[in-house]
């Protein structure tokens, strides 16, 4: 199913191909602060429409993921890593759909604390 999304203020828009599976809920410094729900897609699923130039970078500890926050509103909408193989992965912020109610979501607990 096909989604659009992006961060607050409206700079950052992509639209994205997801069936919302898993949902993921990761206790990690990083997502436990930004209270995260994700989706991860192949980055072919996954369009940027406009704000590349408004987007700001964090990288921590392996430094292997972008954390990409829009740099008006604070709101980081997507990511860009790589999965364990190697492959890239697109990080969905599914709280930043369009339409989305988190409080219908039930996404998976990973441990990313202990990891
Ligand atoms: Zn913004």
């Amino acid at each position: 199913m096909k989604h659009e999304g992006g961060c607050h203020c409206g700079k950052v828009r992509y639209s994205v191909e997801t069936e919302l599976e898993p949902l993921i809920r990761c206790n990690c410094s990083h997502c436990q602060a930004k209270g995260f729900v994700l989706t991860f897609v192949d980055p072919s699923a996954f369009t940027l429409h406009q704000g590349e130039d408004a987007l700001s970078e964090y990288r921590f500890a392996s430094e292997n993921i972008q954390h990409l926050f829009c740099s008006n509103c604070g709101v980081e909408s997507f990511a860009r890593g790589k999965a364990p193989d190697g492959t890239s992965k697109i990080a969905i912020n599914v709280h930043c759909l369009d339409g989305i109610d988190r409080f219908s979501l039930t996404p998976m607990d990973y441990p990313g604390r202990d990891k």
